[in-house]
């Protein structure tokens, strides 16, 4: 859980600092935090997330009914309920269209982490969540992949990243951004090359070690 004040202000931070990367677009992008077992604060819809501050911040129950805020909740909440009911130590939930991330989605890619940092942060690969309709199918979608990961490709739609407060969730989209595009220059000298396991393997324990997953 995260103190409400707190939330808000990283909440209009990373936001802010989401649509200066060109990581959205339009309305694109959602943000959202756990304040308490029943209280979610997250980004209005149909705002720009340049002009996200904190008095425009949506509250709602752990349902998703709105407690406060002059505009809707976004669309998406569902899935960012979804996390927050598969994880009790998360308390973050960010989501965003970074374009080089974006690509690899839309192409039927996930990402497999080529530097041995990323292994730590993000696990050996960032998984490829298939093609589904919003609403209920896209929650069922993304599901079976939350307890194990932390960050997420969605086939059509950009990246979901999650973790013990927005910053944490936020760097880890930017960094599955940052090795995106990496990946996308490697290409010109022939692509990324894997890691060998006798160098993952210490690193996937230590993650482990980090991070329980
Ligand atoms: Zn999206």
């Amino acid at each position: 859980m995260l103190v409400e004040a707190r939330a808000k202000a990283e909440i209009a931070l990373y936001s802010s600092r989401m649509w200066t990367r060109g990581f959205v677009a339009n309305h694109d992008g959602n943000l959202s935090a756990r304040v308490s077992e029943d209280r979610i604060v997250c980004t209005p819809t149909a705002t720009s997330k340049a002009d996200v501050d904190e008095r425009s911040l949506v509250v709602t129950d752990a349902s998703g009914a709105q407690v406060s805020g002059a505009k809707k909740p976004f669309g998406e909440l569902n899935i960012h309920l979804a996390v927050y009911r598969a994880r009790a130590d998360v308390a973050a939930v960010v989501h965003a269209h970074p374009p080089y991330a974006t690509a690899l989605g839309v192409s039927g890619r996930e990402l497999a982490c080529f530097l041995p940092e990323a292994v730590v942060s993000l696990g050996e690969r960032v998984p490829l969540v298939g093609l589904a309709a919003p609403g209920a199918p896209a929650v069922s979608a993304i599901e079976p992949w939350i307890a194990k990961h932390d960050a997420v490709l969605v086939q059509g739609n950009g990246v979901w990243a999650w973790g013990v407060d927005v910053e944490q969730a936020y760097l880890r989209l930017e960094l599955v951004e940052h090795l995106a595009t990496i990946a996308h220059h490697a290409i010109q000298w022939g692509g990324p090359q894997p890691l060998p396991k006798e160098i993952t393997a210490p690193l996937v324990e230590a993650r482990k070690k980090l991070f329980g997953r």
